[in-house]
């Protein structure tokens, strides 16, 4: 297939930038080539050129872009895109003045999602979860991470990962499967070391024994789990050969960042609430990637996370959605694009390098995907005919996305 008048295509890997340690170089060429064509064989890209180039062969389908732009498609590195229901009475809780905690107390919050998954066929969840992803594919997500999560007992977390695992095969976008083993502690437990020894027991044995998951994860956060869980689980993931992902410093600062360094964790996710010994800490001692969340801080009206700061500073800044139904309800990465820069006060450039490419390297996969390089996969999206890249954050509430390709095939 070939797509001809493309006003300007972006995403191209610019090798010829000397790499520097521990500063932001731009990954992507900033100024992207104009008018031009882009072929496509076998799923994958082929070359792309001027248009004063192209000789047009009558056999090769063609597409006319009508002087659009052209992107990678996003690739969203942290989701909780299975789960069912919605709990916008908590919303309603929320703009009465409740806070997360009492929300929690009252019966709301994650063992609110947790009583529905249970009940809940595992086709049902299966034909609810693809339809939702099918939507994000829409909206020019072209790889996702899924974390189980909403189970907590054994029975749910592995109907969902089993879920997360068929939407692998039967989605044309790649998928990665993440074991939440500790989300939040259900009622049924007394203390969170006693429902820990029953994760570890019970439920991992059998998620590592089917392959059920790609990466461990786990909520550091106070009154959920302590920084020494992040070394336990650390522990049980690399004598597996599987890598630890965290979610912590979301609310508050209680070590989970210095647990997380330590452990060597692949990706370390959330990070609003960081204290300057923690970001000198990551600058110094931090190779991993760290995986912003702007649509909690939107939703949740958190501080946000020091992401310019922290690019600035070198580190592998992604940013991903957190689609889950209690402090994120959005899984659309154009939004995310648009907070990251109005938020984040990052350039369009960066905001497309840290959710399409960085991303893709968070999710292990930026050798065929997150950038428009030849022989790499054909995921990427043409802007509405008059939208442009640096106009995202400008309309900020104008949807830019006009066509998705899937492996060469418009979606
Ligand atoms: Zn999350």
């Amino acid at each position: 297939m070939l797509i001809i008048n493309i006003a300007k295509i972006w995403g191209i890997i610019d090798n010829k930038q000397p790499k520097t340690p521990k500063q932001y170089t731009p990954i992507f060429q900033s100024t992207p080539p104009e008018n031009c064509y882009l072929l496509i064989e076998n799923g994958t890209i082929k070359k792309w050129g001027s248009m004063k180039n192209l000789t047009l062969n009558n056999k090769t389908k063609t597409i006319d872009a009508q002087h659009s732009e052209l992107m990678p498609g996003f690739c969203d590195s942290h989701t909780h895109a299975v789960f069912t229901g919605s709990r916008e009475n908590e919303l309603l809780q929320k703009l009465e003045g409740l806070d997360y905690f009492e929300i929690k107390k009252r019966g709301g919050g994650i063992l609110a999602t947790a009583q529905k998954m249970a009940s809940m066929k595992e086709k049902d969840l299966l034909d609810e979860s693809y339809h939702k992803i099918l939507n994000l594919i829409k909206l020019g997500t072209t790889a996702l991470e899924i974390k189980s999560g909403y189970g907590l007992n054994k029975n749910t977390e592995l109907k969902s990962l089993r879920v997360i695992n068929q939407l692998k095969k039967i989605l044309p976008i790649p998928i990665k499967s993440t074991f939440l083993a500790l989300h939040a502690k259900p009622n049924l437990f007394k203390t969170t070391q006693e429902y820990y020894n029953y994760v570890v027991s019970e439920t991992l044995p059998v998620v590592l024994k089917q392959k059920l998951a790609d990466y461990l994860d786990l909520f550091c956060e106070k009154k959920f789990f302590k920084p020494a869980y992040i070394t336990k689980l650390a522990e049980i993931a690399r004598n597996n050969g599987l890598k630890l992902r965290v979610h912590t410093n979301q609310f508050n600062s209680i070590g989970g960042i210095k647990a997380a360094i330590n452990a060597k964790a692949f990706s370390i996710d959330h990070l609003e609430q960081l204290n300057d010994k923690e970001k000198h800490a990551l600058i110094k001692d931090y190779s991993g990637f760290c995986t912003l969340l702007p649509g909690v801080s939107f939703y949740l009206d958190l501080p946000y996370a020091p992401a310019k700061y922290l690019i600035e500073n070198g580190l592998n800044v992604n940013i991903a959605s957190d689609f889950n139904p209690g402090s994120c309800p959005s899984g659309n990465m154009g939004f995310m694009f648009v907070l990251a820069c109005l938020k984040y006060k990052l350039t369009p450039l960066q905001a497309l390098e840290t959710t399409t490419f960085n991303g893709a390297k968070a999710l292990e996969i930026h050798q065929t995907h997150g950038s428009i390089t030849i022989g790499k996969k054909a995921n990427f999206c043409l802007l509405k005919p008059n939208h442009t890249l640096n106009k995202i954050p400008y309309y900020f509430s104008t949807p830019f996305i006009d066509k998705v390709f899937i492996n060469g095939t418009l979606f």
